[in-house]
């Protein structure tokens, strides 16, 4: 499917020279929405995933739906002061500003395999500090897998040896 034309781009949100990629149309297409969803449960039915890992808020809305899909669970990761048991941290840097992530310190069984899902892949950051939250408690990152890739930003060459899907190129 030609998910594009369900991208709405807005200049200079949140910030001055940041082109926002709003996915919200696409979320609002029940076709479009499912079409995404399914690519990515095809993607993620290869691996043997136990559980799907995605970071606030975006991550959620990919994620969720393919852990319902697959019938395996989801474990969200949160801003710090968000969870409400023991979490493990690790510090990131966003394409715009600073932040902490956290996961529950019990989200993931050491061994299990994992995949991990957002909305869009920038500097990578973000996915990033994910990816550490999951190998520090022992998950396996089998794959991670994104709606929107910004190559121009280069978060491809922080996921070296991970098997990513990206469905658009910007
Ligand atoms: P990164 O950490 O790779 O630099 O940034 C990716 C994170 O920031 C993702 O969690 C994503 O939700 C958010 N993000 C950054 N830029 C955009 C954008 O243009 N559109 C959307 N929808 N999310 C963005």
């Amino acid at each position: 499917m030609e998910y594009k034309k369900y991208i709405k781009i807005v200049e200079d949100w949140p910030k001055e020279g940041v082109q926002f990629k709003d996915i919200t149309p696409l979320m609002d297409n029940g076709a479009a929405f499912k079409s995404a969803v399914d690519e990515i449960v095809d993607f993620a039915k290869e691996k043997a995933i136990d559980i799907i890992v995605g970071p606030e808020a975006r991550g959620f809305i990919i994620g969720c739906p393919v852990s319902y899909a697959l019938e395996i669970g989801f474990a969200p990761v949160r801003k710090e002061g968000k969870l409400p048991r023991e979490v493990i941290k690790v510090d990131y840097g966003l394409e715009y500003g600073k932040n902490v992530l956290t996961l529950h310190k019990d989200a993931i069984k050491p061994g299990q395999r994992v995949l991990i899902t957002d909305d869009l892949l920038a500097t990578g950051g973000t996915i990033e500090a994910t990816i550490k939250l999951v190998e520090e408690l022992g998950g396996i990152v089998v794959g991670c897998a994104f709606l929107i890739e910004l190559t121009y930003l280069d978060g491809r060459s922080k996921l070296d040896g991970y098997d990513v899907l990206t469905l658009m190129r910007y």
